[in-house]
C-alpha cells in the first residue's frame, strides 16, 4: 500500500502561521523553506512530503488527489466550492473576516450595486441571499481602490484589523463569514490512506487543542 502523504501548504501569510503549528504537531521540513526555490520538500517524517503552492490552488490539488491533504483558508474554500474534500479540522490560525465594505459614510447609491472582489462566487451568493441586485466585478488585488476610483460601490474582501480599509477612507459593513485556516483531506485518500492519515490528523488536532488551552490561560 502507498503510505506516502503529500501535504499542500498555502504560501504567504498562512504559511508563516502554519509552520509553527506543524512543528507543534511534530512535522518539520527537512530543510529551510525560505532559502530555496524548491516547491516540494521532505519532512522529518519519512511518509510525509510538503508542497508549497498558491493558496487558491490548494483545494484543487487536494480535490484531484495530487495532494492527499492541505491547509487552506476558509475564504479560499468557500470560493472554490470545495467539493470532493473533507474538512476535518479548524486549525484556528490566520483568523479574519470576509466582509462587505464601502466608502465611509456613503450609502450604496445604485439600484444595481456594483461590487468589486476576488471572491466572485461568494459575493454573488451573498447578495442573492440578501435580495440585493449586484453586478460583481472580478479584481485580482487592491480592492480598496475600486470604490475610490468609482469602479464599484462596494467591495467584498478580507478584513483583519480594518487598517487597510481605514487608510483608504473606507469602512467595513456586513459580515459575510468568519474565516480561519482549515485542514482539508482528499475523500479517496481518507479511505485508502486512513492508517497514515488518521494519526497525522490526530497530532494536528492535539496541537490545536494545546494552543487553545494555553491561549485560554493567558487571556
Ligand atoms: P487589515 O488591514 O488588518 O484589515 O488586513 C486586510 C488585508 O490583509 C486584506 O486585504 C487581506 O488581503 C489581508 N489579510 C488579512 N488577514 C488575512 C488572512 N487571514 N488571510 C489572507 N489575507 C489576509
Amino acid at each position: 500500500m502507498n503510505k506516502q502523504l503529500i501535504l499542500a501548504l498555502s504560501k504567504g501569510r498562512i504559511l508563516d502561521e502554519t509552520l509553527p503549528l506543524l512543528a507543534d504537531a511534530g512535522i518539520e521540513p527537512a530543510e529551510d523553506l525560505g532559502g530555496s526555490r524548491k516547491l516540494l520538500f521532505d519532512t522529518n517524517l519519512p511518509d510525509v512530503k510538503l508542497v508549497i503552492i498558491r493558496a487558491t490552488d490548494v483545494p484543487t490539488y487536494v480535490q484531484l488527489g495530487a495532494a492527499d491533504l492541505g491547509v487552506a483558508g476558509k475564504d479560499v474554500l468557500l470560493e472554490h466550492g470545495a467539493e470532493g474534500l473533507y474538512e476535518p479540522l479548524d486549525l484556528e490560525i490566520a483568523k479574519c473576516r470576509l466582509m462587505t465594505a464601502g466608502v465611509k459614510g456613503a450609502e450604496p447609491a445604485r439600484a444595481r450595486r456594483r461590487v468589486a472582489t476576488k471572491f466572485v462566487d461568494v459575493a454573488r451568493r451573498y447578495y442573492a441571499e440578501q435580495g440585493i441586485q449586484a453586478e460583481v466585478i472580478k479584481l485580482y488585488g487592491a480592492m480598496e481602490l475600486a470604490p475610490l476610483m468609482n469602479l464599484a460601490d462596494e467591495i467584498v474582501d478580507i478584513v483583519d484589523t480594518g487598517n487597510t480599509l481605514r487608510a483608504n477612507g473606507m469602512e467595513p459593513r456586513e459580515l459575510i463569514a468568519d474565516i480561519s485556516t482549515r485542514l482539508v483531506v482528499n475523500k479517496a485518500a481518507m479511505t485508502m490512506k486512513h492508517e497514515t492519515l488518521k494519526p497525522l490528523i490526530e497530532r494536528l488536532r492535539q496541537a490545536v487543542a494545546k494552543r487553545r488551552a494555553s491561549q485560554d490561560v493567558s487571556a
